[in-house]
C-alpha cells in the first residue's frame, strides 16, 4: 500500500488539540526523515511528514520502465549497518533484503597477462583479524610482499580513532602511501572497497571516513562486512513498507508537498509553509539535502550557515543492461583492469520475465562519465561486459539504459567532517537530519537512519519524553 499523498484538511494534529501530545513536522521523506518520523511517532508525538516528491525513499527509490521495476542505483549494506538493519526490521522488510551468510566478493581481474583471473575476498569463521587472514594470504591480485604490507596497514588502521579530527584533515591515499601501500594494492584492494563505500577514490577521500569504513567493516566484528541487498525493488522497502509503517503509527504523510518556509513563532513554536497551507508544530526536523537545508534554515539557526554550501556532492552512474539470456551466474562481482566497477544481477527484483537477465553496473565516483551520452556509454561498456562475461558474447541486448544521480552523496573530501552539522541547531525545537549531517559515516543508508535517530532523540529529550536509543550499543 502506498502512502496517501494529497494534502489533507487545513491543520495537522496539533498540541492545541491534544494538550499532552507535542507535535512535530518532519521535512523530507528520505530514510533520515522516515526514521525521525517513526521514532517521534513511537514516542507519542503527533507527526506530519512532508515529502516534495510523489514517493518516499529519497535517493534510494525505484521506478517503472515498461515491464521492469528499476532501482535508481544499486544499494548494498553491511552487517555492521545496525541502524539500517533496525530500519528494515521496523518496516518489516529484513527478510526481503537478506545478508550473505559470510562475506564473499568475487574479484575478476581481466588485465592479467596470463588471462582473466578470479580472486575472492572472503572471511573465515575466526576472530578478527584472522577471519580475513586466509583470504588475504591467497588473494591472487597482489604479490606476496603487497599482501604482507596490506596486513600491516590493516593493523595500523585498527588502532585509529575515526572521529579524530586530525584524520579528517588528510586524504586516504596519503595515509596508505605512508603505510607502504603500492598503487596496485590501492587499486586491487583499498579502492575496490573504498570507491563504492565512500564514493571517492583514495586521493579524494577523508582518512577519517575511510578509517570509519574499514575499521567498522573489516576490523571489528568478523561478520561486520557481510553484504546485504534488496531482493525486491528499493521502492517496496523505502516507500511501500515504510509508508505502511508510518500510516500504522498515525503519521500524517503528505507527498508532493514541498516545505517552502520555516519560521519560529513568537510563542516559541514553529510554522512550516507548504503550498496552500501553514502547518504548526512544537518541533521541526529538517531532513533534506544540504543545499535545501541552507535555503530553509531560519536566520541564526546555525553558526556560519554558509559552510553547508561548502559540502560538495559526488555522482553515481548506473548502467542497466537486459540480455536475452543468462550471462552471469553469481549474484554480483567486481572487476579489476576494466572501467566496470561492480555488477549485480537484478533479474529477480525487477520482475523481468522470460529467459533473459538484467544486470546493473554500478559506477561510483563517476564524475568523468556522469554526462556521457547513453550511446557512448553503450559502445564503451557492452564490449567491456563481453570481456568480463564470456556468456555475454553473442547474447542479444534487449535494453540498455542509464540512471544518473549527479548528487548521489556528499563528497567525502578531506576536511568535510568539520562542515557537517549535528542534529541540534541553535534554534530550540529545530533539528537537522540527513546522511550528510555529522554521523561519522559516509553518505549511506546507515548514516541517514542514524541521523534520523539523533534528530528524533534530541527532539524527544527537549519534549521531556522518555526514549531509549534503538541501537543497543548506544543504549
Ligand atoms: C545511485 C546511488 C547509489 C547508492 N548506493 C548506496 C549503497 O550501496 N549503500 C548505501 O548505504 N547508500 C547508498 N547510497 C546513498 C543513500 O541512498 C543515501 O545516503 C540515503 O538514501 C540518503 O537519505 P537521506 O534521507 O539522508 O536523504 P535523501 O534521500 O536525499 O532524502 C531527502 C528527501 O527530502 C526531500 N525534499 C527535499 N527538499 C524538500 C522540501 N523542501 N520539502 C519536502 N521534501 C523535500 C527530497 O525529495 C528527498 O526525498 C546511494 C545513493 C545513490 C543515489
Amino acid at each position: 500500500m502506498a502512502p496517501t499523498g494529497t494534502p489533507g484538511p487545513a491543520r495537522p494534529r496539533d498540541a492545541a488539540d491534544t494538550p499532552e501530545a507535542p507535535t512535530a513536522v518532519v521535512v523530507g521523506g528520505g530514510l533520515a526523515g522516515i526514521t525521525a518520523a517513526i521514532r517521534l511517532a513511537e514516542a507519542g508525538v503527533g507527526v506530519t511528514l512532508l515529502e516534495g516528491r510523489p514517493r518516499l525513499g529519497g535517493l534510494a527509490f525505484s521506478f517503472r520502465r515498461g515491464d521492469l521495476t528499476v532501482d535508481n542505483g544499486q544499494h548494498v549494506y553491511l552487517r555492521c549497518c545496525t541502524a539500517y538493519r533496525w530500519f528494515l526490521d521496523r518496516v518489516d522488510g529484513a527478510r526481503l533484503a537478506p545478508l550473505q551468510d559470510r562475506l564473499d566478493v568475487p574479484v575478476l581481474d581481466v588485465a592479467h597477462p596470463r588471462g582473466p583471473r578470479l580472486g575472492r575476498i572472503r572471511r573465515d569463521p575466526l576472530p578478527v583479524p584472522f577471519h580475513l587472514a586466509r583470504s588475504l594470504a591467497t588473494y591472487p591480485h597482489l604479490s606476496l610482499a603487497e599482501r604482507a604490507s596490506v596486513g600491516r596497514a590493516a593493523l595500523a588502521l585498527k588502532k585509529l580513532d575515526p572521529a579524530d579530527p586530525a584524520l579528517d584533515g588528510i586524504d586516504f591515499a596519503t595515509w596508505l602511501g605512508r603505510h607502504g601501500q603500492s598503487p596496485r594494492a590501492i587499486e586491487a584492494l583499498w579502492d575496490l572497497v573504498g570507491i563504492p563505500t565512500l564514493n571517492a577514490p583514495a586521493p579524494d577521500a577523508s582518512m577519517g571516513l575511510a578509517a570509519m569504513v574499514f575499521k567498522t567493516g573489516l576490523l571489528t566484528d568478523p561478520g561486520a562486512a557481510d553484504i546485504g541487498w534488496a531482493h525486491v525493488p528499493l521502492g517496496h522497502l523505502h516507500d511501500t513498507l515504510a509508508g505502511k509503517t508510518l500510516d500504522g503509527l498515525g503519521v500524517r504523510t503528505l507527498l508532493r508537498t514541498k516545505a517552502e518556509r520555516i519560521s519560529r513563532t513568537d510563542d516559541g513554536r514553529w510554522t512550516v509553509e507548504v503550498p496552500g497551507e501553514t502547518l504548526g508544530a512544537d518541533a521541526v526536523v529538517l531532513a533534506v539535502p544540504q543545499t535545501e537545508t541552507h535555503g530553509l534554515l531560519p536566520e541564526g539557526a546555525l553558526d556560519d550557515v554558509d559552510r553547508l554550501l561548502d559540502i560538495g556532492t559526488a555522482p553515481i552512474l548506473d548502467l542497466h543492461v537486459v540480455y536475452d539470456r543468462k550471462v552471469l551466474k553469481r549474484p554480483f562481482f567486481t572487476a579489476l583492469g576494466s572501467p566496470v566497477q561492480w555488477v549485480f544481477d537484478r533479474t529477480g527484483s525487477s520482475g523481468l520475465t522470460g529467459p533473459g537477465q538484467y544486470l546493473a553496473v554500478s559506477q561510483s565516483a563517476a564524475q568523468d562519465e556522469i554526462d556521457t551520452p547513453v550511446s557512448v556509454l553503450r559502445e564503451r561498456y557492452l564490449p567491456e561486459l563481453e570481456r568480463l562475461l564470456p556468456a555475454a558474447r553473442g547474447a542479444g541486448v534487449r535494453d540498455f539504459f542509464v540512471t544518473r544521480e549527479r548528487t548521489a552523496t556528499f563528497a567525502p573530501t578531506p576536511g568535510v567532517g568539520r562542515l557537517r552539522p549535528a542534529a541540534r541547531t541553535r534554534a530550540p525545537g529545530l533539528y537537522l537530519a540527513g546522511a550528510w549531517t555529522a554521523t561519522g559515516w559516509p553518505a549511506t543508508m546507515e548514516g541517514a537512519v542514524r541521523s534520523g535517530f539523533s534528530a528524533a532523540g534530541a527532539a524527544l529529550s527537549a519534549f521531556g519524553r522518555r526514549h531509549d536509543h534503538p541501537l543497543q550499543e548506544a543504549a
